[in-house]
């Protein structure tokens, strides 16, 4: 029998004992205590298991009826488009499941080298440079370029993976008070650093609000600092041609350094990349140590990104479409006496204060066929509970209209309005 086998074999009949059994059964207590404090404060994350692709209408586990999903970041509606699952197929059989290696060592092919051109060429930017995840591309910038006669200054409610990129990198860091500008001029006024650096999202995705990036760019100007903009929540469907931030804000090109991902609106597979000057690009290829040290982009995962370029290069309809879904759902619920936080933005959060009331309404928006999520403390501040809706290009109007006739039968039982 091989060993492995039969070391399975023998685990079945509970003869194999860890030598570290003393220690594993230490940490499974100390865990397990945690994992009970998590519980017992409401804030376990479960699972839901989709057993359908991810689209505006799903199945999930235990139930045949389908859902109508508000809760995806698929802001275009392309996560299950048939043109685009035919043309990764293709690449799949072309070029194999995957390339084993890094980039450097022998994992790029030439659709690796299209796709940078193409996301450099929808930015309007030199070069780009592909990650696994915008994870990682966080992860792997600040350390990179930055150094102790550097400094970074960091919005406070900034994405987790940037604020973890920046605890890798050595320059100061200084956070600013959430979009205050009065703040961020202070702290840039008062710094002697070689290279600064402002760091902030375009969209913040818990309260669908907008960083005010042409103020932050007239600041840049005035104190000789670079701006970093991290576009997950934007790139692909947000301002007039869904180039982005900068785009809504009217600063199409200002922005030094952009990161962002292709696993929400644009197709949902996995991916992220960071995209700007020339020169950045190709150190970050010698420098950042996610893409130094992490497996490259399987070429089905690349020939999703492809085609979504291609789609949007050549139309910027799907973007026209999720506004329009997005004015419509805001306009309706706020006029049945809803409060929407954020700007515009297809991330709209229905604002209810108490966690329970909002873990509750969500149930009660699920009885009813409609899929969405309450966040509560500490994902977003206390007493600031709210279910997100997150809004598709895909979603019909009909659709829309559902989901805001069961949002107004709730909460008339829930009593949040008249
Ligand atoms: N940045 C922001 C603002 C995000 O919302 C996310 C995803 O949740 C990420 C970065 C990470 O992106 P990815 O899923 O590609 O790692």
């Amino acid at each position: 029998m091989p060993a492995f086998s039969k070391i399975l074999s023998l685990r079945a009949v509970g003869q194999v004992r860890h030598y570290s059994a003393a220690a594993q059964s230490q940490l499974r207590d100390i865990l397990g205590q945690q994992l009970s404090a998590i519980k017992e404060a409401g804030t376990f994350k479960a699972e839901r298991i989709i057993t359908s692709s991810q689209s505006t209408q799903i199945t999930v586990q235990g139930s045949e009826k389908r859902i109508l999903n508000f809760c995806a970041n698929n802001y275009l509606g392309l996560a299950n488009n048939p043109e685009i699952v035919a043309y990764s197929q293709q690449l799949l059989e072309r070029y194999g499941a995957g390339l084993s290696s890094v980039r450097f060592i022998c994992g790029t092919q030439d659709i690796h080298k299209q796709l940078e051109q193409k996301i450099a060429q929808f930015h309007g930017r030199e070069d780009t440079i592909l990650y696994a995840s915008c994870f990682d591309a966080n992860a792997g910038i600040f350390e990179a370029i930055l150094t102790p006669e550097d400094a970074v200054f960091s919005d406070e409610l900034n994405h987790a993976s940037i604020i973890d990129g920046i605890r890798l990198c050595k320059a100061k860091k200084q956070r600013y008070k959430h979009r205050d500008l009065a703040d961020l001029e202070q702290q840039l006024r008062s710094s002697d650093a070689r290279l600064k650096l402002i760091a902030t999202d375009g969209v913040f995705s818990m309260d669908g609000n907008i960083a005010p990036l042409a103020r932050i760019i007239e600041l840049a100007k005035k104190y000789n600092a670079l701006v970093f903009v991290d576009e997950c929540h934007a790139t692909g469907f947000f301002g007039a041609t869904g180039r982005g931030t900068e785009e809504y804000d009217q600063v199409m090109g200002e922005v030094d350094i952009i990161n962002s991902t292709l696993g929400k609106a644009l197709g949902g597979a996995s991916g992220g990349y960071t995209t700007g000057p020339a020169e950045l690009i190709s150190f970050l290829r010698q420098k950042s140590r996610p893409y130094l040290f992490s497996n490259t982009l399987p070429p089905a995962v690349v020939g999703v990104g492809l085609k979504v370029m291609d789609m949007l290069l050549s139309s910027s309809e799907l973007s026209q479409r999720v506004q329009s879904n997005t004015q419509r759902f805001r306009d309706a619920m706020t006029k049945a006496g809803f409060t929407i936080a954020g700007e515009n933005h297809p991330i709209c959060p229905v604002m209810l204060g108490d966690a329970r009331l909002a873990s509750n309404f969500a149930d009660q928006m699920l009885t009813r066929g409609i899929y969405v999520i309450g966040f509560s403390y500490p994902v977003v501040p206390q007493g600031k509970a709210r279910i997100r809706v997150q809004i598709s290009a895909a979603h019909t109007e009909e659709e829309i209209d559902r989901a805001v006739q069961a949002f107004i039968e709730v909460g008339r039982g829930l009593k949040v309005i008249k």
